[in-house]
């Protein structure tokens, strides 16, 4: 197996891709426009700290990341395994007991805090109502429409459904994709209380998978050139040529576009032929995700790893100190679009600040540090009806990789590295 593959991007997709293909002997090289490897879920370097540039979690049902992570020499230790625990300080407390599905959210809701038994039985209720019609919505439906049919109270939605909905998808249940909701609830909350556990990563993003990525290439003749864009891609009688590849001469007998959707439309228009696809891409709406980190010194402490926060503008707080960093570095996140973006960054620390002293019921240190990250484009909104595309472009040989593509998921770790690898085994198929 000789032929060459390029891949653009190394995000989690990208990284995914060119494992899967060096594992098979493929001669790979992996263009990354950024020093630092990870895309959307990477370091960031600000005042000495080392921080994310989001804070994320994964699910214990992100089956092929784990693949992944255990094939690129991954430790165990580098995630933080919890139960799912839905902890809001002084108001509610449900962790799923460590038993087979269903009894793990059933003995949960039993001896959960802060719930009506109302509301206990409404949540066992969807469950229900998802399982008898196998998980299959009307898929014009948003979470909303979802939420009045399976009939659930208005308390269940504000405590439980809208934040898992806005945490998973990324979007509000007024908006969000019932589907693809459904989706997310039939393999993690329905499937077995590993797939439901929470993975905290205790690592920064680029170390959990990017960069031992990178090592498995390096000694498999893979080739990355970090700090290089292609800036367009060529059709020659010989295969691809890059533009910003620096050694010119090389042509790529398959090209795999693993941008995050709003940098793949012009590479893919630059390649002719491609301008339906490239403005459907272009199209996706998206949305935002904004990470506050507050230093608040090492007497501070979280009652869980994770909480969630009910009164806005964040909707959970992570402490850092209990997933592998420093004691007392929280970070609130702020997911989707909402009246928090029109804030300055000296705003939003102090709004976190304030909400967290409010939920907590205490007074907290002043900041000894604080960082506002705003990813405007985190991830595609996640609305129903929405049409994604598949990994082929109209051009043979030219694939497309990422955390947009149409898949049962919203934008998400496990759907970047699907896409990836799924690039990875056509190539492998088609050679
Ligand atoms: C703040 C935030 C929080 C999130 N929280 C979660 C979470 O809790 N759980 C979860 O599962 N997911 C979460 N996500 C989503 C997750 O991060 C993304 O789904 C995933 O990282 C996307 O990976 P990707 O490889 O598809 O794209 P990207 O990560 O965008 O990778 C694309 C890469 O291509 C590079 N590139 C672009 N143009 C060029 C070019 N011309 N030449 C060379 N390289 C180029 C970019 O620099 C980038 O490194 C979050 C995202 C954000 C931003």
């Amino acid at each position: 197996m000789t032929a060459s593959v390029a891949v653009i991007g190394a995000g989690y997709a990208g990284l995914a891709c060119a494992v899967e293909l060096a594992r098979r002997g493929v001669q790979v090289t992996v263009f990354e426009r950024s020093h630092t490897l990870g895309g959307r879920a990477r370091v960031v370097a600000k005042d000495g700290h080392r921080i994310d540039n989001g804070q994320h979690i994964l699910l214990g049902a992100y089956t092929e990341l784990s693949r992944l992570l255990r094939l690129t020499g991954g430790t165990p230790k580098a995630l933080e395994r919890r139960p799912l625990t839905l902890h809001i300080p002084g108001r509610m407390h449900l962790q799923a007991a460590a038993l087979p599905a269903p009894l793990h959210l059933a003995a949960g809701l039993l001896f959960a805090s802060g719930l009506a038994w109302r509301d206990r039985l409404a949540m066992l209720g969807m469950m229900r109502f998802l399982k008898r019609c196998r998980f299959l919505v009307d898929p014009a439906w948003t979470v909303a429409e979802l939420m009045r049919e399976a009939e659930q109270p208005s308390t269940l939605v504000r405590q439980v459904w809208e934040p898992l909905c806005v945490a998973a998808l990324n979007t509000p249940v007024a908006e969000a994709s019932a589907q693809v909701f459904a989706n997310v609830l039939r393999d993690s909350l329905a499937a077995d209380a590993a797939s439901s556990e929470l993975l905290i990563p205790r690592v920064d993003l680029s170390e959990l998978f990017p960069v031992p990525a990178a090592r498995f290439l390096a000694v498999r003749r893979g080739k990355l050139r970090t700090g290089t864009a292609v800036e367009a891609i060529e059709r020659t009688p010989e295969g691809f040529r890059l533009e910003g590849d620096p050694t010119t001469r090389q042509r790529y007998a398959h090209v795999v576009l693993a941008t995050a959707p709003h940098h793949a439309g012009a590479l893919l228009a630059s390649a002719g032929g491609c301008d339906r696809l490239a403005a459907l891409i272009d199209a996706l709406p998206a949305e935002p995700i904004t990470t506050i980190y507050l230093a608040l010194g090492e007497t501070v402490r979280l009652p869980h790893p994770m909480i969630g926060l009910a009164d806005g503008p964040a909707q959970w707080a992570f402490d850092r100190g209990q997933c592998g960093g420093k004691a007392g570095l929280i970070a609130c996140v702020i997911s989707a679009h909402g009246p928090y973006e029109s804030l300055s960054r000296d705003e939003l620390v102090l709004a976190a600040h304030t909400q967290l002293e409010r939920e907590l019921d205490r007074r907290l240190p002043a900041p000894e540090w604080s960082q506002a990250i705003t990813e405007k484009r985190a991830t595609f909104a996640c609305r129903p009806g929405l049409v994604r595309p598949g990994l082929r472009t109209p051009i043979p040989g030219l694939w497309l990789a990422g955390d947009y593509l149409d898949s049962p998921y919203p934008a998400t770790l496990e759907s970047a590295v699907r896409s990836g690898t799924a690039a990875a085994a056509a190539i492998l198929r088609g050679a």
